[in-house]
């Protein structure tokens, strides 16, 4: 993780010494500060461009609030998935680990149910 973050900081120095101009605003992905290279926009923590979104819907100032009725939707889809699968299941084992991970994956959406409130 430090090391990501001293590669990230080098990486941001590099594109300043390049002419970049750090943005006002931050990256949607990681929050870190965005900068502008020539006419792109540029994220040196992601090590992407960043496309701006047309709409102000999609640029929020809490990137991760806006991924939570995603990760949601997801969340859900995939304890759709593992219950069909624990339907269909009939080794104990294999149902042990199945239960065990809907258990961890209805605790990720209890979570996030009390973020997004
Ligand atoms: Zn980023």
């Amino acid at each position: 993780m430090e090391d990501k973050d001293d590669s990230s900081v080098r990486k941001m120095a590099e594109l300043l010494r390049q002419g970049a101009t750090m943005l006002a605003d931050a990256c949607p992905q990681c929050g870190s500060p965005l900068f502008k290279v020539k006419d792109d926009v540029y994220c040196a923590k992601c090590d992407r461009r960043i496309v701006y979104a047309e709409s102000d819907e999609e640029v929020e100032s809490h990137p991760v609030k806006t991924l939570i009725p995603e990760l949601r939707e997801t969340l859900i889809t995939k304890l759709k998935e593992l219950t069909e699968v624990v339907d269909a299941e009939t080794d104990t084992d294999s149902l042990t680990k199945l239960a065990n991970l809907m258990v961890l994956l209805l605790q990720a959406l209890h979570k996030l149910e009390n973020m997004g409130t």
